[in-house]
């Protein structure tokens, strides 16, 4: 990755290059124009131009030539954002036994990625070592989304029909051998739905991850006296592990006069991570808008993606977002934890930003302004006067979604016989 000192070389450098030549040299495939760019990693939050060439980031700065460009395109007043990654959905689709949660519940990722800006996904344990494999083959390496999977501690993941209760196939060296195996994809272990009074789940889960050197993700299912969530995250759980659906009903945010609870400080200062993981059920705006008010952000916005929580209050990644920005997040921060932040967190640092020679992931959000109602998992509202949505979205530097055409030309300005292949003959019927 190169420092900032050396971006600024390099970036000088292609300005020095481009001087001299009277007729400018086309260099990019793809300029974005004019949008307010916002690179958090980069501490990048002004308005630029955003060039691409060769499914890289290849230069950020203001006033870049057009004619050094393949295809400009002007996305002034937008945000251009590193493509968003979201650390919590559920992509084993379609497989498992009638009523497997996982199987039944999922979602193919390309169908949702990118019209809501999303270039990376992480599968949060919907599949185990026994069906990891297939998972990969049958979802994983066929996505033109990049994904990643954390393997759940349970052999069978998500895929029966009494999910993830079976202690007996929590089995953390194997679990861990699977997560070396395919290192190139796993990037931590997952216990999720657990309603026993044990902490078998979390400790299998916790061992697994040492084994196999990723952080682990936390579901805490039902919330026992036995095991209470504060253990969880004060005690349990190691530095860069996660807990997920933070804002989930039964986890205590404030005491009886509205002040944050300290243990969630504690449990930060420990350097446990929280991730939204909103989904269906897992959010409740009682705990989010105190939370928010008195600064205790998530680490990572994300959505718990399935076929429940996509067509319920959550939606998607965008407007998961919103609601935070609406409770008072700064844009800057909500771009950050859905890029950055959820990068690091899964330790793929090469993620998430718009260094010089990263891979151009690239999102282009529009704020719109207007009354928007929210909702949580139990039906509680707010409303907010700004929501996100996505108008370009681009994965290693290829065009993805394009919202409003503006990747296209006039059709009037196209050759005569345009889509018209070789292969093609325009036949005309015979004149009577
Ligand atoms: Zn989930």
């Amino acid at each position: 990755m190169l420092s900032p000192s050396r971006r600024f070389a390099v970036g000088l450098l292609t300005v020095l290059l481009a001087v001299p030549s009277a007729r400018a040299q086309v260099r990019y495939q793809i300029l974005l124009k004019g949008g307010h760019v916002i690179d958090p990693r980069n501490q990048v939050d002004a308005v630029m131009d955003v060039a691409v060439a060769d499914g890289k980031i290849a230069a950020v700065r203001a006033g870049i030539n057009p004619a050094e460009a393949r295809t400009v395109v002007d996305v002034s007043g937008l945000y251009v954002t590193p493509g968003l990654i979201d650390a919590h959905v559920h992509l084993f689709a379609t497989t498992g036994m009638k009523g497997a949660w996982a199987g039944d519940n999922s979602v193919l990722p390309d169908e949702f990625s990118f019209r809501t800006g999303v270039t990376t996904m992480v599968d949060a344990g919907s599949s185990g070592w026994r069906n990891f494999e297939d998972f990969r083959n049958r979802v994983i390496d066929r996505a033109a989304t990049r994904i990643f999977a954390m393997l759940n501690i349970v052999g069978l993941g998500m895929l029966t029909d009494v999910p993830e209760q079976n202690i007996e196939d929590m089995d953390p060296k194997t679990t861990a051998a699977m997560a070396v195996k395919h290192r190139d994809v796993v990037v931590g272990i997952k216990s999720a739905h657990y309603q026993g009074p044990e902490w078998v789940s979390v400790d299998r889960a916790v061992e697994a991850g040492k084994a196999a050197g990723v952080p682990v993700m936390v579901d805490f299912g039902y919330f026992r006296a036995e095991r209470p969530y504060y253990k969880l995250v004060t005690e349990r759980l190691r530095p860069g592990d996660i807990s997920t659906h933070m804002f989930r009903g039964p986890v205590p945010y404030v005491d009886g006069n509205g002040k944050l609870l300290d243990y969630l400080k504690d449990a930060r200062a420990r350097g446990v991570l929280f991730d939204v993981g909103h989904g269906g059920g897992s959010f409740v705006f009682r705990n989010a808008v105190p939370a928010v008010e008195q600064g205790f952000y998530p680490d990572t916005i994300s959505t718990d993606l399935h076929t429940g929580s996509m067509n319920g209050a959550m939606m998607d990644m965008l407007t998961t977002m919103s609601k935070f920005l609406v409770m008072g997040v700064p844009l800057n921060d909500v771009v950050r934890q859905s890029t950055v932040n959820p990068a690091n967190m899964i330790r793929h640092p090469e993620l998430g930003h718009l260094s010089l020679g990263a891979e151009a992931d690239i999102a282009v959000l529009r704020v719109m302004e207007g009354r928007f109602g929210y909702a949580d998992g139990s039906r509680g509202t707010i409303t907010g006067d700004r929501r996100l949505m996505c108008e370009l979205t681009l994965k290693a530097g290829r065009v993805v979604w394009d919202w409003n055409a503006r990747t296209g030309t006039d059709y009037r300005k196209m050759t005569s016989d345009y889509g018209v292949r070789d292969v093609d003959k325009i036949i005309l019927p015979p004149k009577k």
